[in-house]
């Protein structure tokens, strides 16, 4: 498959999207940008094309990675019992579904209120606060030791982000949050602000299409139920209130961030990244995902295929 080729196909569809614009510092993004890297975990192959080293704010993908973080320092029995593995239907900062349930803890780990209380789970170590742990854990599963903080993305996440701060205030009411507010929110919009490549996020799917194994050295970064545990979720509601349409159209775990990025693992296949940051109205990117459909049908990696 010729990826220069697969860009210019999806190219028109970044004019269906929008970047961003609730966070002010993503809103000043070219949206005219669109990149991939693939990453062939069973023959170690990689390709890329467009805009595959350009750096972008991971945001809600980081949620993938603080999952995998807390499972790894927790175990899993301990994080299933902070969060649920189920959609909501709402968009990614609701808080409804809890009220109208009666629900003490999140319904998943991806949307805003579960993903703060993971992040809430991780305590400073060693002298180590939570965010030091998980950057430093972030360059290691993405093999990207240039992953850094965007002071400017972190500023502008902390002047804007009252719906956050409500949904950490909400859990901290019901006496589920894991930390204090402030700390916790510090570490959730600084985890977001953390700059990566399509690259990074191939390697960090490529780690999970691999049974937690990093095919670039064959260590053991994650256990195979982490592994097999976020590939579900990313499955189920990796794609905001898109996941059920995505998983049939793609078939390949995906997570998505609003600052355009896409994270997939295509078991034992392949680990992909995209970058394109203008978004569809739940928050996808709408070129990436087309160049991700496209990829996925021409490598055939939909896992629902035999
Ligand atoms: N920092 C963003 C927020 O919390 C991340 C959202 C996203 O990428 O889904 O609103």
């Amino acid at each position: 498959m010729n990826l220069n080729d697969a860009i210019q196909e999806c190219w028109r569809k970044i004019d269906e999207g929008q970047v961003a614009n609730y966070i002010p510092a993503l809103a000043n993004v070219d949206p005219y940008q669109l990149g991939i890297y693939l990453f062939d975990v069973t023959n170690d192959k990689k390709a890329e094309a467009g805009a595959s080293q350009v750096r972008f704010a991971i945001e809600s993908v980081s949620k993938v990675i603080t999952l995998l973080y807390a499972i790894e320092r927790l175990g899993l029995a301990a994080v299933e019992a902070e969060v649920g593995t189920r959609q909501t239907g709402f968009p990614f900062d609701t808080v409804l579904n809890m009220e109208i349930t009666k629900e003490t803890h999140p319904l998943n780990a991806f949307i805003n209120s579960g993903a703060i209380l993971i992040t809430s789970l991780i305590e400073e170590q060693d002298g180590q606060s939570p965010f030091d742990q998980i950057l430093k854990f972030s360059r290691k599963i993405c093999n990207d030791p240039q992953i850094t903080l965007n002071n400017d993305i972190y500023q502008s996440e902390l002047r804007t982000g009252d719906m956050n701060r409500s949904l950490a205030y909400y859990l901290k009411a019901k006496g589920v949050l894991n930390n204090d507010v402030a700390t916790t929110l510090e570490t959730y919009f600084k985890q977001c602000s953390m700059m990566v490549t399509c690259r990074s996020l191939a390697n960090l799917g490529a780690v999970l299409a691999n049974d937690g194994i990093a095919p670039w050295s064959g260590e053991r970064i994650i256990s195979t139920e982490a592994a097999t545990y976020t590939k579900s979720v990313m499955m189920t509601t990796g794609l905001y209130t898109e996941s059920g349409t995505y998983s049939v159209k793609i078939g390949v775990p995906t997570k998505s961030g609003v600052g355009g990025g896409l994270v997939s693992a295509a078991p034992s296949h392949y680990g992909i990244g995209i970058f394109s940051p203008a978004l569809d109205s739940a928050g996808n990117s709408v070129a990436g995902l087309a160049l991700l459909e496209l990829v996925s049908k021409k490598l055939k990696l939909d896992i629902f295929r035999y």
